[in-house]
């Protein structure tokens, strides 16, 4: 039988040592609601944990005006999603923690895990991509800034560079002028994972004409997919229920689903179809833009 040896750091320099010291034996573990399950399945077996959980330096959430808000990697989903700074300033992002999992999970996992994790079925990435936000993380080389579009490679693989720890994500300023939302589905608990999770974000000028329309889709691939030459039909146009539907169609055309216990690559599609549709009419105030 291996032991396991918990290591309590008590400083993000501390813990980056600890990582660079035990290599691939060791594991960051923050909330743990992610990766202790996958310890009791012994499909990861660290000899040690590095514990973040006595890093107060890590817990937070700021906001200075014009830059945008600071999260602390070890701060908690349910501390993102109650904050007064974020329900002001990130609205969305605030709504979109408040529909991870139950309170009682929220109340433990972090925003690192949360990030880390790269689970395709999680809901932050979409929301994350839509409004430009980076992690900052610490490795052997020092700090460096992440973005999240291209953070999550694959199913369980990040940008992460071996033993980097994340520890802030930073989320610009939204404009006062954006539109912003996330559509979850689920097939089982409302509690659970999403099988098709939707963020759109977009911005009108005074006369109603596209400047800006970004939506990715999460859950349905290994990673976020976002599809640039569908989002461009948008620009520079005033939307309508038919350019709702020709961009809601490219995205159900041009994503591979895949398939799991919570919905078929068939059901997906339809899902994706049916969502992109419902948060562009909402972000571009497209009404009667159903086709079904
Ligand atoms: C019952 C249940 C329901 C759930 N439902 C949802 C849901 O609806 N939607 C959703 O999106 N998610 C859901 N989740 C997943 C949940 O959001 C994640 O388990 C959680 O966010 C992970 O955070 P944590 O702090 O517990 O991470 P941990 O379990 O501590 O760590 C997770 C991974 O990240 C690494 N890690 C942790 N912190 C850092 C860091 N700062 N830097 C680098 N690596 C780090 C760890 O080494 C590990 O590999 C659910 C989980 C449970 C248990």
């Amino acid at each position: 039988m291996t032991s396991l040896n918990l290591l309590r750091p008590s400083t993000v320099p501390e813990a980056a040592a600890m990582l660079a010291e035990h290599g691939n034996d060791a594991r960051v573990i923050s909330g743990g609601t992610a990766l202790v399950p996958l310890m009791h399945e012994k499909l990861l077996t660290p000899a040690y944990l590095v514990a973040l959980y006595k890093v107060p330096e890590l817990n937070y959430i700021t906001y200075e005006p014009e830059v945008g808000l600071r999260i602390g990697a070890l701060t908690s989903l349910r501390d993102v999603e109650t904050s007064p700074l974020v329900r002001q300033h990130a609205p969305v992002l605030s709504y979109t923690m408040g529909h991870i999992a139950s309170v009682r999970v929220r109340s433990v996992a972090t925003v690192g895990g949360s990030l880390a994790e790269a689970n395709y079925a999680s809901d932050p990435y979409g929301v994350l991509i839509t409004l430009d936000t980076k992690a900052k993380a610490i490795g052997a080389s020092g700090k460096r800034s992440i973005e999240m579009r291209g953070f999550v490679t694959g199913h369980y693989e990040t940008a992460l560079q071996p033993h980097e720890v994340i520890i802030e994500l930073f989320v610009p300023e939204v404009s006062h002028d954006t539109c912003a939302t996330y559509i979850k589905y689920t097939t089982r608990s409302q509690k659970e994972r999403p099988a098709v999770g939707v963020a759109s974000l977009a911005r009108l000028d005074g006369a109603g004409t596209c400047e800006e329309l970004k939506v990715v889709v999460t859950a349905a691939a290994e990673t976020p997919q976002e599809i640039a030459e569908a989002e461009q039909l948008a620009l520079n146009e005033k939307p309508s229920p038919s350019l709702v539907r020709e961009i809601a169609l490219r995205y159900s055309q041009q994503i591979e689903p895949l398939e799991d216990h919570r919905a078929s690559a068939w059901y997906r599609r339809q899902l994706i179809e049916v969502l992109v549709r419902r948060g562009l009419q909402s972000v571009l105030r497209v009404e009667g833009g159903h086709s079904r």
